[in-house]
């Protein structure tokens, strides 16, 4: 399976509108964070986690042509303001997207996208199929995807497991049911937003102790804000197999 990072960065992205800190004015490549999300590819299958306002340059940066389906952590703006340039796959293949979320984050889309969903639709605009996500784990083409339970804050959000990958977003509490489901990771992709403590996110520390009690072999950082320093200094301090994850990674699991 390749896995391939989107976006890494937080809801503002970075550089943020108007901020001339050294992160945000910093020349390399790796300080440049769109808004987090992941792309799976297995065999001619391709899923995407996430799609944030950020989606169409994602998706032009890695010359994406199909999709197989979309999966959505939560129903943040940063997740899903990018959700109508969908379209364009709908174009492409001539066939709808397939969607899975919360009922909650379904509801959320609805009124946020109600030409998408209304009975006589505009024409143009995307063919979208919701699919609910209960518990139990949802079979995409060649994958096959474990929802798994999250806060973000008091948010109940997913992260999701996909073979022994876990991508862990908008998250500052792993449920002990959850930990039970997040073991032998070859790969673990989890927020880490910034050195000190944030309300709704886990800061570098917290998100450090979780791969130290899950040890999965890799770990990658992600929904990076500019307070967490520059990419070259914060992987430095880190061993090889822990640290920041960058916009246009790709790692073959
Ligand atoms: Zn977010
Ligand atoms: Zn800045
Ligand atoms: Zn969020």
């Amino acid at each position: 399976m390749q896995v391939t990072f989107l976006g890494t960065g937080t809801s503002q992205g970075i550089p943020v509108i108007g901020c001339n800190c050294e992160i945000c004015s910093s020349g390399d490549p790796r300080d440049k964070r769109l808004r987090t999300a992941l792309m799976l590819e297995k065999g001619k299958d391709r899923l995407v986690i996430d799609t944030g306002p950020d989606f169409r340059q994602q998706m032009l940066a890695n010359n994406v042509k199909s999709l197989s389906g979309v999966l959505l952590t939560h129903e943040h703006n940063d997740h899903i303001a990018g959700l109508d340039d969908l379209r364009s796959f709908n174009f492409m293949s001539k066939k709808a997207v397939d969607i899975w979320a919360e009922n909650r984050v379904i509801n959320v889309l609805k009124r946020q996208y109600p030409y998408v969903f209304a009975d006589k639709k505009y024409p143009g605009t995307p063919e979208l199929v919701l699919h609910e996500i209960n518990q139990g784990k949802i079979r995409i083409g060649a994958f096959e995807v474990e929802p798994i339970r999250l806060y973000h804050y008091k948010l109940p959000v997913l992260g999701f497991r996909i073979d022994d990958v876990a991508f862990l977003t908008d998250v500052s509490e792993i449920p002990p049911e959850s930990i039970q489901k997040l073991t032998g990771l070859k790969l673990l992709i989890i927020d880490a937003l910034r050195i000190r403590e944030h309300i709704s996110h886990f800061n570098l520390k917290q998100a450090l102790d979780v791969a130290n009690k899950l040890k999965p072999e890799q770990t990658r950082f992600i929904h990076i804000s500019h307070h967490l320093g520059l990419h070259a200094t914060v992987n430095s301090k880190l061993p090889a197999h822990i640290g920041p994850a960058y916009d246009g990674l790709s790692m073959s699991i």
